[in-house]
């Protein structure tokens, strides 16, 4: 079995989630006027304090999402016009959120691999694989609304092995950009992995680098000489 991280190594995200971010805030100012929507400090900060009123939003992001938009225009009343517009608000960032462009190689690759391994998909973000043509693919996906937590942790492994029977850690292979997401996540309960370093990145961990790939279009080959 293959599981894949999304955001990152499917496709490149920061384009992606910028400009859902940006066009969903002239929508939303385009509605009530201007917002101040604060910088990051201010994001981290406002997120911990919606932590402590509801836990879950620590694992669901799209809740994190709207709850912000809420907090953002709280001056606007009645509520339920107030609720109106962040539903309506969410669901543009959703939609923008899933307008990605495909790494070269990727559809081939996952074209070639789904011949002949159980592929999947582990993610902590709220794009939904089943959207596009990819998704026929992946015999599954696990966010971390599903696993209610995020990788490192290894909810989204243990339910990843629930999907194929008689599977065991050491049968599966786990691809992903991210140094501790992903690559600790896995390595930490004895799953191989494969590093997607597109950007020469430099390796921080105080464990083995693995074997790493920069481009979708060798990745077949990779895994072939590495396991066949
Ligand atoms: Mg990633």
């Amino acid at each position: 079995m293959i599981t894949f991280d999304l955001d990152d190594t499917l496709w490149d995200n920061r384009p992606t989630i910028l400009k859902a971010e940006i066009d969903t805030r002239k929508w939303i100012e385009d509605k009530v006027g201007e917002v101040q929507w604060g910088d990051f400090n201010d994001f981290l900060s406002l997120r911990e304090e919606l932590i402590k009123e509801d836990a879950s939003i620590e694992w669901d992001i799209s809740k994190l999402r709207k709850e912000i938009f809420r907090k953002k225009i709280s001056h606007i009343t009645p509520s339920n016009l107030r609720d109106e517009i962040v539903d309506e608000a969410f669901n543009i960032f959703i939609n923008k959120r899933h307008e990605i462009e495909l790494f070269d190689g990727v559809e081939e690759a996952l074209d070639s691999l789904s011949k002949k391994y159980v592929l999947g998909i582990l993610t902590n973000g709220n794009a939904d694989v089943y959207k596009f043509k990819i998704g026929k693919y992946f015999k599954f996906a696990i966010s971390s609304l599903e696993a209610r937590d995020s990788k490192p942790n290894r909810a989204h492994f243990d339910k990843a092995i629930e999907f194929v029977d008689d599977i065991s850690f050491d049968q599966i292979l786990h691809i992903g950009d991210h140094q501790i997401n992903d690559i600790l996540g896995a390595y930490n309960l004895g799953i191989d992995t494969l590093w997607f370093n597109n950007n020469n990145e430099k390796w921080s961990q105080d464990f083995p680098k693995p074997d790493e790939f920069k481009s979708w279009d060798v990745l077949p080959k990779i895994i072939e000489n590495k396991y066949e």
